[in-house]
């Protein structure tokens, strides 16, 4: 969300209240929210962290597990974020937590100058589950560090086949890839990058056609965008975007899609689908752009590869991979055995586990439900969308597309009272209410998460 005002920040003051104990399978509820017990602790990591951390529901989580969440103090929450869309296998997969353990057992180094076999087994896994001819793997971090270096490659790519000029970096308006500078400036949200003062005028951003706020979804929008920023398409060195964005689980139309692949092929421009949030089966397919039907040049990785640690890649072309010589593109915690190690058993656990397809069920059920749900609440729901096991519900002022961030913190913290977990609002003005089950999530558990969802409506609407 844009910076401002942060009604999760008032919705989560950590003054405890009273609410209504629950006891079911997946949820138990039974203490005050916030535990007063966690509140010295909340406290004090407001008081040492940056406010930047800050907005979150107030939860001090003690240990996760498949499909739920607990604290110290006997509550229980059935989890619909999955982190932030990290644990796709579910939380402490006993395969993955087992890999972790025994590589840690077994021994520590970094994974740069020494490969392991570790590092050996997970570029062959993920260069197995990778599209024909993305042949390549490299194993980064974070994902701003695999958005950063797909921008790096489409630059460098540019600069070879095209004349000095061709370094444009084209993406999208709302559309998210780190919070580090690169990777900021290929972000389409002016107020997150006014600190860079300095913006690269070789990076452009273009209208997602989302079909909620950006109605007209036409491949024209796309080329006139360019033109009004003086751009020609020689200069354009590559596109870069969410395969759907943050803020809401929808896709562009394929045919635009279709477009943009043969416009990128016409101009020699290099295609790079930033899959961190979206890859790794969440959306019901594998990387989350085979919707489209066509391919991806670049796919940039995080969150969902590992189910819990922190690594990250990009995967692609070779020709495009291969274009800095020996020693230059390189990054000193790429691959870490404990973390190869759990993204190893993740990729295995999502492959072996059939989640690509559970995930598709679970987007039916949403898909159903959540249009339910905006038909019952209709005006304040302006848009419910579901891809997979991705969900947003866009909260707006009724009758309009304008965001209402006060309503969609209110159905979030409603949610946390009752033990379903979720994050804070995300997306345009902070108005959208964003649902992640781990794949894993069976029809029971998903259907009491849509209960309760509909129960914390009730209640924030009235
Ligand atoms: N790209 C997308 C699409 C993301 O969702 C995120 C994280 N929310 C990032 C990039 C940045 O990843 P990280 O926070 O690991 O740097």
């Amino acid at each position: 969300m844009e910076y401002g005002e942060c009604p999760m920040a008032s919705a989560t003051a950590l003054q405890p209240r009273e609410v209504t104990h629950v006891q079911t399978k997946y949820r138990r509820i039974v203490t005050p929210i916030p535990v007063p017990d966690s509140v010295p602790i909340l406290e004090s990591l407001r008081k040492h962290e940056p406010l930047s951390m800050g907005g979150q529901p107030p939860v001090l989580w003690d240990r996760a597990e498949g499909i739920c969440v607990y604290d110290r103090w006997g509550n229980q929450w059935l989890d619909w974020s999955s982190g932030v869309l990290v644990a796709n296998a579910g939380h402490s997969h006993p395969t993955v937590k087992q890999a972790a353990l025994d590589q840690i057992n077994h021994g520590l180094m970094h994974n740069y100058c020494f490969p392991s076999e570790v590092r050996g087994r997970l570029i062959e896994e993920l260069a197995g589950v990778a599209p024909e001819g993305l042949d390549k793997v490299f194993l980064l971090t974070t994902g701003s560090e695999a958005t950063e270096c797909a921008i790096k490659l489409m630059r460098q790519h540019g600069r070879t086949v095209g004349d000095r000029n061709k370094i444009t970096i084209v993406s999208f308006v709302n559309g998210f890839h780190g919070r580090t500078m690169g990777s900021q400036m290929a972000g389409g949200w002016p107020g997150q990058k006014e600190w860079i003062v300095n913006l690269d005028p070789a990076m452009v951003q273009v209208p997602f056609p989302d079909g909620f706020r950006q109605t007209d979804t036409s491949f024209d929008v796309f080329l006139k965008s360019l033109e009004q920023a003086g751009v020609k398409p020689e200069q354009v060195a590559g596109v870069m975007l969410e395969t759907y964005q943050g803020g809401s689980a929808k896709l562009a139309p394929v045919p635009y899609m279709k477009q943009l692949r043969q416009w990128c092929d016409k101009h020699d421009a290099v295609l790079t689908f930033d899959e961190v949030q979206a890859g790794f089966g969440r959306t019901g397919k594998y990387w989350a752009f085979e919707h489209y039907g066509i391919q991806a040049d670049l796919i940039c990785c995080g969150k969902g590869i590992s189910s819990g640690l922190p690594l990250s890649a990009v995967i692609g072309r070779a020709h495009l991979l291969d274009q800095f010589p020996p020693g230059s593109m390189t990054s000193t915690h790429t691959g870490n055995p404990v973390c190869a190690a759990a993204a190893l058993a993740s990729v295995r656990a999502i492959k072996h586990d059939g989640l690509v397809e559970n995930a598709r069920k679970i987007g039916e059920v949403l898909a159903t439900e959540l249009g339910r749900l905006k038909q019952r609440f209709n005006g304040p729901i302006g848009a419910a969308d579901a891809l997979g096991a991705v969900a947003t519900l866009q909260m707006v002022k009724p009758g309009t597309t304008e965001p209402d961030n006060t309503l969609a913190a209110k159905v979030v913290m409603g949610c946390i009272e009752r033990g379903l977990l979720m994050f804070a609002p995300v997306g345009t003005g902070g108005g959208t209410v964003k649902i992640a089950p781990p794949l894993i999530t069976p029809p029971d558990a998903l259907r009491e998460g849509v209960a309760v969802l509909e129960e914390s409506l009730e209640e924030a609407i009235q």
